[in-house]
């Protein structure tokens, strides 16, 4: 996994604002696509730093509020985030990552992920 980018704002202040589609990011590419999933590559439009996200949603029938989850998995550049999506398939994204859930009647949860500390050179 690439380190999380601390220049990037996606990364530093991940809001709804900065995870907005169209104005935080752009869509660089899409590598596969369903009706309720999707892999995409896309950039951040302040930084230019590739990002790569699996994006999922469902129908809420009763409401229209309709949930949705998603993994940003910081990439770099384009090369960089293609070797990621190969590396791992979909829904595998460790840390480090932002997870943005927008659940259905509740609030919207953004989650940083940093990867676990290696302890090994410490006490025993
Ligand atoms: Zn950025």
């Amino acid at each position: 996994m690439v380190s999380a980018p601390d220049s990037c704002k996606m990364w530093t202040d991940p809001t709804a604002e900065t995870l907005a589609p169209g104005k935080a990011y752009v869509l660089v590419e899409v590598l596969s696509e369903s009706s309720h999933h999707a892999r995409r590559i896309v950039r951040c439009t302040c930084c230019g730093f590739h990002w790569l996200q699996d994006y999922s949603d469902a129908i809420d029938w009763d409401n229209g509020d309709d949930p949705s989850w998603q993994t940003f998995a910081p990439a770099g550049d384009l090369e960089a985030a293609r070797a990621l999506h190969r590396a791992h398939p979909e829904g595998t994204l460790g840390a480090p990552c932002i997870t943005a859930d927008w659940p259905t009647g509740a609030a919207r949860k953004i989650i940083r992920r940093f990867p676990p500390i290696d302890a090994s050179g410490g006490l025993r």
